[in-house]
């Protein structure tokens, strides 16, 4: 089956299993940066890397406190000097109990302020942002949004749809979980151009796997199609093309 990953975390580590999973049906790949401190590294592996590999720079909302104020100067040159270059993982996370809210908006809107200045898609990271997530995007409609490990439910998807028109619901690994009802709910209203599919690795595994990898991805899409009622190579297919017009050079 062809797979695309909208969303995971790749270091020099990974560089010899990248052969091996395209071998096994990974056809386009976005890595991104979670972390300020990882952001050399990524850069570095722009250029040892096959064209199917693409990248995003950001800073995650979890790592806020540990990049410079600097960061988001040097990611508006950073961007200007790399074409290809997407933005993310950038997000709101307002679970456990996380109090840093003024500061987390800060950076989300002036992350995503950059994607917009040079039209690039952003990979977002939400959760419990529903209340004030939806307003902020809304400013930013050009932007194409790649909402990773999507877990809404099928009312937030709905709301969003009708909002938001450059946004992507990508489904994770929890979606493979017969008791993820909510995902469930959400996967079988979103219209199948604007699905993808992701597996944060290497932080994410299937249900019953103890290790993760975006060849697990195949799973979450035979799990899509059931729960549409599509065909596995078909959707499968949408998903490609879904991948390549979010993150493909070609224009
Ligand atoms: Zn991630």
């Amino acid at each position: 089956m062809i797979i695309c990953d909208a969303h995971l975390h790749l270091t020099r580590k990974d560089l010899p299993k990248l052969s091996e999973w395209h071998a096994a049906g990974l056809a386009g790949a976005t890595s991104a940066t979670a972390r300020y401190a990882e952001w050399a590294e990524e850069l570095e592996l722009t250029q040892r890397t096959p064209s199917w590999v693409r990248f995003a720079l950001g800073v995650h909302p979890w790592y806020l406190a540990e990049a410079p104020e600097t960061a988001l100067e040097e990611l508006d040159t950073l961007l200007a000097n790399h074409p290809a270059l997407a933005v993310g993982e950038i997000g709101l996370d307002f679970a456990d109990g996380r109090d840093d809210r003024e500061r987390q908006l800060h950076w989300f809107e002036a992350q995503l302020a950059l994607a917009a200045k040079y039209r690039r898609p952003a990979v977002l990271h939400l959760r419990r942002a529903w209340d004030c997530a939806p307003a902020i995007l809304a400013k930013y409609p050009e932007v194409t949004t790649v909402l990773h490990s999507f877990n809404g439910s099928r009312e937030v998807a709905r709301e969003l749809l009708k909002s938001l028109p450059n946004c992507y619901f990508s489904f994770g690994f929890a979606l493979a979980n017969p008791a993820a009802t909510r995902q469930a709910g959400a996967a079988q209203v979103i219209p199948s151009e604007r699905i993808l599919t992701d597996s944060d690795y290497p932080f994410q595994h299937l249900p019953d796997a103890s290790t993760s990898s975006p060849t697990g991805l195949e799973a979450v899409i035979a799990r899509l199609a059931e729960l549409r009622n599509d065909s596995p190579a078909l959707l499968a297919a949408q998903l490609t093309e879904n991948w390549r017009r979010v993150f493909g050079k070609e224009t």
